[in-house]
């Protein structure tokens, strides 16, 4: 395995002193995997008053004194050096009473949550394997060391955890893990919602298909919402897939960008209650846009997304099922009222969408990237008209007696009329247009 040359320093530093030091954990399992470690965590025999005393020439970081953790500055990067330990019971599901420290490696390792996250690495040693974590890399499998229900009894983290590296590696979660999962998913309850926030980005981000499709229990724990639409049958020919499923196509399909796969996890959760069926069997979810913004936005501020996140989600769901043309005037009203880079997002938003829908519908994913590229050109080619080209401003039409959010509906109103080349751009006429149609703004 190849180590930093910071990383062979501390193990060195520490081995002279006659204490094991391995590194652990993620570094190991990358390597392994082929990939890239993304940090190197440190183990080792030494006590955390041994550790301080072998790197006393460095800047040290002592905040994690109380769980054996003390953090080296070496080249400006952090490390983190833990004591071997045992973690006492459990109080809450999620933090351990009180640590001890032990000189067992292994005791060190039985107390981590997968196999494939409790092995070390040494030059000396070579990989230290006492779990079958290599075997289970191998067959792609995510497995509790030692008993899963009481792994995820002390620490329901771990629930949450398992289905993150799932989808991040695309592994599959043994099943007496996975049993365990579904049948203590009831103690998320007491997870913090920062947590869940993080795994819940981190589950998404991945190959997700498969996470959502087996585990929609743990999801719908996190967030209830979701639940309504398992099983929920559309009844349209645009849809062979009940309303959960559809989602999780859509998601899983979406660019490897946060706002989209939560745009897309959430873009129907407002379907079961907008539902409505026609004389002739037909399902119709008229509004369910705005319906799924409303639930959305529940959502996304109860697990802490920030505003900038939260907005932005909300805006392509919002307009996730807008009609679109590919004419040059509607691009150029597109972009006044959406920006150009919101609406072509939410050409993407689109194109999910439509995967998961019924393979016969995928075409209309070839008119959606011909609009996207049409609207990129008219980017390229000149700037993009906004409502400052407007001959008129909101005090303008204010003074008409518009108030509040009438002003921009009526400012975009114009600016559609302008563009569609009903009005020319110019105040007395825009003004005169303007009190003619008042009643057509929406
Ligand atoms: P990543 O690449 O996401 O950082 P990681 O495996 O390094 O993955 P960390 O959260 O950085 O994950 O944790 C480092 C190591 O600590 C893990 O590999 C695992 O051995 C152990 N660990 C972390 N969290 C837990 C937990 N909740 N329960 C048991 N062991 C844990
Ligand atoms: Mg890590």
């Amino acid at each position: 395995m190849y180590l930093p040359d910071y990383i062979k320093i501390i193990l060195d530093k520490l081995s002279a002193k006659g204490y094991e030091a391995y590194v652990v954990g993620g570094c190991v399992r990358d390597y392994l995997l082929g990939q890239c470690p993304k940090d190197y965590d440190v183990t080792t025999s030494a006590l955390p008053e041994q550790i301080i005393e072998c790197f006393s020439d460095y800047k040290l970081l002592t905040n994690g004194l109380k769980h054996g953790t003390v953090t080296v500055i070496i080249n400006n990067l952090p490390v983190e050096i833990t004591t071997y330990r045992i973690d006492g019971d459990y109080k809450d599901h999620r933090h351990p009473e009180k640590v001890e420290f032990t000189s067992s490696l292994k005791e060190d390792l039985s107390r981590r949550d997968f196999t494939i996250n409790a092995m070390v690495y040494s030059e000396k040693t070579g990989v230290v394997d006492y779990f079958g974590g290599k075997e289970d890399l191998e067959k792609k499998i995510i497995r509790a060391v030692g008993d899963p229900y009481q792994r995820f009894d002390e620490d329901a983290l771990r629930i949450l955890r398992a289905l993150r590296f799932a989808s991040r590696f695309g592994f599959k979660i043994d099943r007496p893990t996975a049993d365990a999962a579904h049948r203590l998913r009831y103690l998320l309850e007491g997870i913090s919602v920062e947590r869940i926030q993080t795994e819940l980005c981190g589950i998404l981000m991945g190959d997700c298909h498969d996470v959502l499709y087996n585990f929609p229990d743990i999801i719908c724990e996190i967030i209830p919402e979701l639940r309504a639409s398992i099983g929920f049958i559309q009844y349209s020919k645009y849809h062979n897939r009940t309303v959960y499923r559809h989602t999780i196509a859509a998601t899983a399909g979406s660019d490897a960008d946060i706002i989209y796969r939560l745009t897309m996890l959430l873009h129907d959760v407002g379907k079961p209650e907008s539902f409505y069926m026609d004389d002739d069997g037909v399902g119709h979810f008229k509004g369910h846009a705005l319906v799924s913004r409303r639930i959305a936005e529940k959502i996304l501020k109860r697990l802490k997304f920030s505003n900038k996140i939260t907005d932005e989600v909300l805006f392509l769901i919002e307009n996730h099922s807008i009609k679109m043309n590919d004419t040059e005037k509607y691009i150029k009203k597109a972009v006044v009222r959406y920006g150009a880079e919101g609406f072509l997002k939410l050409i993407n938003v689109h194109i999910f969408d439509n995967l998961g829908k019924a393979e016969w519908y995928l075409w209309e994913n070839d008119f959606f990237r011909s609009i996207a590229q049409h609207t990129r050109e008219y980017l390229e080619k000149q700037p993009a008209l906004s409502l400052k080209d407007l001959k008129v401003n909101g005090n303008d039409v204010s003074a008409l007696g518009f108030v509040g959010e009438e002003i921009g509906k009526a400012l975009h109103f114009l600016m559609d009329a302008v563009i569609d080349e009903h009005c020319q751009n110019e105040k007395e006429k825009l003004l005169v247009f303007l009190k003619k149609n008042r009643k057509n703004i929406k």
